[in-house]
Order: C-alpha cells, then structure tokens, then sequence
C-alpha cells in the first residue's frame, strides 16, 4: 500500500461534515471559513511510542487517545472544535493495525464533532501529533489567567485514576492489547474523554473566570493556572473526585497522593463566582467543588499546609530524558 491509498483508506471522510470546512484531505492546505468575531484556537500534541503511551497497547485505543489529548486542550480554553490535522510517523504500514487504529480516530472524531481536515504521513518510530482547531468568541474565551479571590476552585472529572490505570498496565503488559477487558482505571489512562461537550455547555450558560485541563497532575497544573493569574488557593483534599475503584487499589493515602500528582487524567480545573455555582452544578451534575482562590501564591489546606507540586515534566533536572 503507497502512501496516498493508505491516506484514502485510512484517513478520509473521518468525522462529521461541518459547514466550516471548505476544503479537507487532499488539497495542499485544509480551509476553515470562520465568521466575523471568531477567533482560532489551535492546539498541538504529539504521542510517541513508549513515552506517551504503551507501543503494544490496542491501536484502537491509541487512535482515540492521540485526539482526546489534544481535544482536551480545546475544551479547556472552552472552545468548540472544527477540524484535526494528523501527522502520522508509522514502523510499517500495518493493515489490520491502522484498520483499528483509524477506526478508534474515527469514534471520538465523531463523538466531539470534529473532522479530520488534513495531515502528513511518513516511515519511522511511531509518532502521533495531532493538531486541534477550534473556534471561540473573543469575549467568552477562557484562559489560565483570570481567577479572582474568593472564588471557587472547582474540577470536572476523576483525579488519579489515569495513574493507576498506568500501574495495572505495568503489572499485568498482556491487559493492554485487548480493552474490552480494561478496568475503570486502565480505561482513564488509555481511553480519556475530552471534556468538550460539557466545557461547552459550561460555556454557553456560566461566567468561568479561568480555566486549564489536568494533564501533568493536579498540583501542577493548578499552580500554573494561579501563576498565570497571579493568586494563592486552598485546596481541600477531602473533596477530590476519587473513583471507587482507584480508592479499592491503592487504599486512601496513596490514592489521594496519585489525584494531586499523577498525570493524564484530562479532568477540567474552573474558577467561578460562588453564585454561579448551582448553575454550573445544574448544567454539569459531576462539577465538584475542591477548594477556593485566596490572595497570595501557592497552594495550601484549609489547615494551612502547603502543597507542592511534583507533576510530570519531560526535560525537567530529575528526568535523564
Ligand atoms: P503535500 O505534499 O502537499 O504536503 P501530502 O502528499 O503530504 O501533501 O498529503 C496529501 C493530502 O493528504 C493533503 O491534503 C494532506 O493534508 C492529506 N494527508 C496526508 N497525510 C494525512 C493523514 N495522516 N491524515 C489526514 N490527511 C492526511
Ligand atoms: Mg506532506
């Protein structure tokens, strides 16, 4: 198979048709007709085998997950999708791999409603990088900057879970080639939902005043939206959205130290006026509320107890990559 019949089989007329755009796979460049007062979000991720996600694990699974990362970046900033571009390095072209992995693409491509548009495709390691347009209005846009004192600090989706999917899967490598055998846990790492269906509800009804997806962990990934909107919180531990089944695994301490510091769980970290709570909560039944903005820097208990963050970073002095 060349590489233009593997583009046609593989990579064609996946997603939904959306009036936005005017040209897709096969011309040099994709088009996207936006309308006056929209502005573009863009957003690019790039999965590599045995770094991002296990090379053996079910090619389904990684057609989803390579889109549901980068998707979850729209989500937070509170944008709706229009269009994906795919740059696929592959080892070999793999049939009966790229059926299911271009079929688990095309799933949450239609579950989120966004087509992809275009790509690039070439030989060697297995590489993903998706890239995610979305359209925004300038003055509904949500951004890490923004949080005000006195606030809520709330989250949309389980914490740690992601984590200790990834320790079934180092236990037990043979679970990974077959998901419809995954647990609730191993599901988070492998198969994460972009919250993008309830980031837009959210949007169209309620003031959020700042907003990040949690990808690094917690702890991180709070602290920098704080720093960019230059404030403290408190956050109470007792609050954080713990699956079941993470709590049945690793027991409450070590549960709760994975939903402060594990990475890849795609949940939504909101600020908002204490008032527009109930609304929020009306319009997203799973919004929990974890805590509150304070004037200051850092993250603290309501004891008083400050939390640092210890979250994933790829060239940061501890890692030797
Ligand atoms: P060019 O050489 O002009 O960059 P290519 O030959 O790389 O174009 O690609 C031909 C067409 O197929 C383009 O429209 C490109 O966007 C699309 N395409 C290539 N690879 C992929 C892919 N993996 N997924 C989606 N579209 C792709
Ligand atoms: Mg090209």
């Amino acid at each position: 198979m060349d590489e233009f019949a593997l583009i046609r089989r593989f990579f064609t007329g996946l997603g939904p048709s959306l009036p936005e755009v005017i040209e897709n796979v096969g011309d040099d460049c994709a088009l996207l007709q936006l309308q006056p007062n929209e502005q573009l979000a863009l957003s690019i991720d790039t999965s590599v085998a045995d770094r991002h996600f296990p090379a053996t694990a079910d090619p389904w699974a990684i057609g989803w997950r390579c889109l549901a990362v980068a998707l979850s970046d729209l989500a937070a900033m509170g944008a709706r999708p229009v269009g994906f571009t795919l740059a696929i390095t592959l080892p070999e072209a793999d049939e009966a791999w790229l059926t299911e992995f271009s079929r688990g693409l095309r799933a949450l491509a239609d579950e989120s409603g966004c087509p992809l548009i275009g790509g690039d495709t070439t030989r060697g390691p297995l590489t993903l990088s998706v890239q995610v347009q979305g359209v925004v209005t300038p003055e509904h846009v949500w951004r890490r900057a923004g949080a005000q004192p006195g606030q809520l600090l709330a989250v949309l989706g389980n914490l740690g879970s992601a984590a200790a999917g990834l320790r079934c899967f180092q236990e037990e490598p043979e679970r990974l080639a077959h998901r419809e055998d995954w647990n609730a846990l191993e599901k988070a790492y492998l198969l994460p939902r972009p919250l993008t269906h309830e980031a837009l509800r959210l949007m169209q009804g309620v003031a959020i005043s700042a907003a990040i997806d949690v990808s690094d962990g917690l702890l991180a990934d709070l602290q920098h939206l704080l720093a960019s909107s230059a404030v403290a919180a408190e956050l109470d531990l007792e609050q954080l959205p713990l699956h079941p089944q993470l709590l049945e695994k690793l027991g409450r301490p070590l549960a709760l130290d994975a939903a402060q510091h594990g990475g890849d769980d795609y949940a939504l970290l909101l600020t908002l006026d204490e008032a527009d709570f109930p609304l929020a909560r009306s319009l997203c039944p799973e919004l929990k509320k974890i805590g509150i903005i304070t004037k200051g820097a850092g993250i603290r208990t309501p004891g008083g107890e400050l939390l640092e963050p210890q979250g994933y970073n790829h060239f940061s002095a501890q890692q030797d990559d």
